[in-house]
């Protein structure tokens, strides 16, 4: 074997050795700026960088990271921290999850989740300026304060009964000479035996012992029903259905039934269901003196605040890095202020909101939420299985 084969042999040896060492030796995390890239979202002045989600299982795989969802990982860091609730909206902080199980939750608060809302009206009479499918539309919009869970969907074939329907009327009348009157909804009067309009062919005076049939059959008064017997179905009492002048009347009845927000925007349990990334601000340097209080100045929701750092100097510091609303104004302050301030979003820490209607309170809306979304998985895993 000649000299220079084996010097050249005993090189390569020698740095597949140094490789194999090095290699075992790579750590189980990635670099700092593929760990920025993964888990943030730059916010520069001209656009957002890293703004894709990077699920991909082998994405790493060259570093040796495995990037693949693990559910013991997932079960560990999941977190729900209720931020704040009242009884029409909650914010909520979703940590751990990736967007699609955020948005999840937003599509089926939106379409998914059923209510009650007026689907018939049943106009006697209407001489107001409202035309008639103004009316039944404005009518159907009104959210009604009732726990839809003690309802069944009605189908075509169905008809209607105290398990699926509730019935309210209505009848105004704004008298000659009076000023105008505005109707409300808290002149909804609920009907819990259901329909007093008649069918037609039948007769009120009838002298048969049968009742005359209406436009609804309830075997029973849906306030002898423990669920109503002391809370009596409302809608909210304070929204305009009309405006009356002088002379003018309206009189109709109201059939509601339940449905989702998919058929029909009006069966929509949230006025809105939202979520943004969680608000990162970093100082990347001491701001301080007037440059610190130009930034404070800046910021228009006060995400900054001017701490005394002693010898008469103040520095610029975060105080309030969750309201901040990414308008970019902070990097505007002067040139180069990139450099500076560096504005973020963390890619699995989402702030949820959800406004109810106030057909049900936000915070059942959320646990309803969940359920369905457990419901789907469970029926994905059946069909699999
Ligand atoms: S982006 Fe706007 S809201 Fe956010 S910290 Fe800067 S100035 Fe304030």
């Amino acid at each position: 074997m000649d000299r220079a084969y084996v010097h050249a042999y005993a090189d390569e040896l020698g740095r597949s050795i140094e490789h194999t060492i090095n290699e075992s030796n790579v750590p189980d995390k990635l670099p700092p700026h593929l760990e920025f890239a993964r888990t943030r979202v730059q916010c520069n002045l001209d656009a957002p960088v890293h703004t894709e989600s990077i699920t991909y299982s082998g994405a790493y795989a060259s570093m040796r990271v495995d990037n693949s969802v693990q559910l013991d990982f997932f079960q560990e860091n999941f977190r729900v921290e209720v931020k704040r609730l009242t009884k029409d909206d909650m914010e909520v902080d979703l940590i751990g999850i990736d967007p699609s199980i955020a948005n999840a939750f937003r599509r089926i608060l939106i379409a998914e989740l059923p209510t009650m809302a007026i689907e018939k009206v049943f106009i006697a009479n209407n001489t107001s300026v409202i035309q008639d499918e103004v009316l039944a539309h404005r009518l159907g919009l009104i959210p009604i304060a009732v726990d839809p869970r003690l309802f069944e969907y009605i189908s075509e074939n169905d008809s209607p009964n105290e398990k699926n329907t509730i019935v309210f009327k209505l009848h105004a009348r704004c008298k000659r000479g009076e000023p105008r009157l505005t109707v409300k909804t808290k002149d909804l009067i609920w009907l819990p035996n259901g329909s007093e309009y008649l069918l037609e062919g039948q007769n009120p005076d009838s002298s048969s012992s049968s009742k005359p049939k209406t436009y609804t059959s309830f075997s029973c008064s849906q306030d002898s029903l423990p669920e109503f017997a002391n809370n009596p179905i409302s809608t909210l009492p304070d929204i305009t259905i009309a405006r009356l002048g002088p002379g003018q009347e309206i009189e109709f009845e109201a059939h509601a039934v339940k449905g989702m927000g998919k058929t029909h925007a009006k069966w929509s349990p949230v006025a809105t269901a939202w979520y943004r990334m969680l608000p990162e601000v970093v100082l990347l340097e001491d701001i301080e003196d007037k440059d610190a209080e130009a930034l404070v100045k800046t910021c228009p929701v006060k995400v900054f605040d001017i701490e005394d750092i002693g010898n008469g100097k103040k520095k610029a510091k975060v105080a309030r890095p969750r309201s901040c609303t990414l308008c970019r104004e902070c990097l505007r302050v002067g040139e180069e202020w990139e450099k500076r301030v560096s504005l973020r979003r963390v890619k699995d820490h989402f702030i949820f909101t959800i406004e109810s209607t106030g057909a049900l309170p936000p915070e059942v809306l959320f646990t309803e939420a969940v359920k369905i979304l457990e419901n789907k998985c469970e029926r994905v895993f059946s069909e699999l299985s």
